[in-house]
């Protein structure tokens, strides 16, 4: 029997536009398609709850995708620097291939993995299958790496072609040797009882089968408004796509292959904007991957060192009522509890609850990107850790920190039927859109009409906006 490649995969949970795979399986060598649950490796970063659930549905659809092709995924928990090397030396493999990452931890581990396969002289093939472009291929003139977004996309545009996205082998050769996989099921990756993701059942469906019926879905019905609707949270006006990307589902390069497919001399400007728009948030995620990459410690300091001296307030009972959706701020509650629910946050309503946290509460950004974490289902090292400096104000190309949201105006801007506080905030359902975004303005013996009463069925505001602003000014004005 010839000896094994083996195939290591991490957030890159497809057939299609895998470079590791492709590569592996055109050398019609037998292979054997290996991923590892490590909880060890990524420290304090190991996956949280709402990205388990992911995992668990993602691994079990791709599973069912090379079960058709006659092959199998196996699984192993525990340390990856053990099981790689000691699986390669003991089915004599005759190469290891996988999809680089960029997290702080996986370059420590690849580098690992790789000098301990190279003692035993078994080769490493690794790819970029994660990224438009890799962080070491986009400089300034200096060679330095870009802090600003726009001047790093016009380079990456410079460059042109993200290369063309590989199709799904249609053919693998599978090992047929003995190789033991543990049972998914044994992980316990979804939740016991109470199970408090019956909601992303409603709304998800993991797997690469669903992220391309998703983009196409998006492509057909939605793009061409998305620069007008994307603000929007009661619409669904965005891709959602988010968590299909996180675990690799479908590549970037496929979306941008996709966009750059569409028939533009057909749409109007509007639709070429939102075409433009929409592969501008793509550049974005790399453009995170980018930023983690040249400054490993993104997730824990602040990019902009002046802010290393912040004077935050560590107030557990404000940092609950925020998590819990029950800031008497109906927009930042309806935001809390669509993440609670459903694993998931519009892009919008992160930034308004963000800034709510970081600047009315003054409560450090690393407890919010820490909650996110655990209950997003697109949680990701790159982008949270980015978008969550970017709102603080202490991030590359980051907001000003002196430009702070009103959480009224923007209810009011963004949700102006209350349609989406109404469907997350149901307590408040009968109050008038004029008046939904603050109801504490309303007369009581009217709220109580509406069937609320502050401090009973609804809180008050756990703190004064105007108020909170001037205090969040004066500590930037004194850090
Ligand atoms: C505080 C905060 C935390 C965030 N945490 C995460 C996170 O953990 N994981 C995550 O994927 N996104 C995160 N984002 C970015 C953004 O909110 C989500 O990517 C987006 O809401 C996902 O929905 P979508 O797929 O419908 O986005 P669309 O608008 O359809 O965008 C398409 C894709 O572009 C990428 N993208 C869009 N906006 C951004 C952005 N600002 N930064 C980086 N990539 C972007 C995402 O991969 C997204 O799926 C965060 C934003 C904020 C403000």
């Amino acid at each position: 029997m010839q000896h094994p490649k083996i195939v290591w995969l991490r957030n890159d949970l497809r057939l299609t536009d895998h470079p590791a795979l492709h590569a592996a399986s055109s050398t019609g060598q037998p292979l054997i398609v290996l991923y590892v649950l490590d909880d060890h490796a990524p420290g304090k970063w190991k996956m949280g709850g709402a990205s388990r659930w992911w995992l668990h549905h993602s691994l079990k659809s791709l599973r069912d995708d090379l079960h058709s092709l006659g092959g199998k995924l196996i699984l192993r928990r525990g340390d990856t620097l053990k099981i790689i090397p000691e699986m390669a030396v003991e089915l004599k493999s005759q190469g290891i291939y996988w999809n680089r990452g960029y997290e702080p931890y996986a370059r420590r581990q690849e580098e690992q993995i790789s000098k301990a396969l190279e003692q035993q002289s078994i080769d490493v093939s690794t790819y970029n299958g994660n990224l438009l472009f890799e962080p070491w291929e986009i400089s300034n003139k200096q060679g330095s790496y870009y802090k600003v977004f726009t001047q790093y996309w016009k380079c990456c545009k410079k460059m042109n072609e993200a290369s063309e996205p590989l199709s799904k082998p249609s053919k693998i050769e599978f090992y047929k040797g003995k190789v033991i996989s543990e049972d998914l099921k044994d992980w316990n990756l979804l939740p016991e009882k109470p199970n408090w993701a019956k909601g992303f059942e409603e709304l998800w469906q993991p797997g690469e089968k669903h992220a391309i019926k998703n983009l196409d879905r998006f492509m057909e019905y939605a793009i061409a408004d998305y620069d007008i609707k994307r603000d929007f949270p009661s619409e669904v006006g965005t891709s959602q796509l988010s968590p299909h990307l996180h675990f690799g589902e479908i590549s970037p390069k496929m979306i941008w292959k996709a966009l750059e497919s569409m028939n533009l001399s057909h749409k109007s400007a509007a639709a070429q904007a939102s075409i433009e728009r929409y592969l501008t948030e793509i550049g974005w995620r790399d453009f995170s991957y980018y930023l983690l990459y040249h400054f490993p410690k993104l997730p824990d300091e602040p990019f902009n060192s002046r802010f290393a001296e912040f004077p935050w307030h560590e107030n557990a009972e404000h940092l609950h009522a925020w998590q819990k959706g029950l800031t008497g701020y109906p927009i930042v509650d309806a935001g809390m509890r669509q993440l609670w629910h459903t694993g998931w946050m519009h892009n919008r309503v992160r930034m308004i609850v963000a800034s709510f946290l970081t600047k009315d509460l003054l409560i450090p950004w690393q407890k919010g990107a820490s909650w996110f974490w655990d209950t997003l289902v697109d949680a990701d090292l790159a982008n949270n850790s980015a978008s969550w400096q970017w709102v603080a104000g202490c991030g590359a190309d980051a907001a000003p920190y002196f430009r702070i949201f009103n959480p009224v105006l923007q209810s009011i801007k963004f949700d102006p039927t209350g349609e989406y506080i109404k469907k997350w905030v149901p307590e408040l359902q009968h109050i008038p859109a004029k008046s939904i975004h603050s109801p504490w303005e309303i007369p009581e013996l009217l709220l109580r009409a509406y069937g609320v009463e502050l401090g009973k069925t609804y809180p008050y505001p756990i703190v004064n906006h105007a108020k909170a602003r001037i205090d969040a000014l004066e500590a930037f004005k004194n850090k």
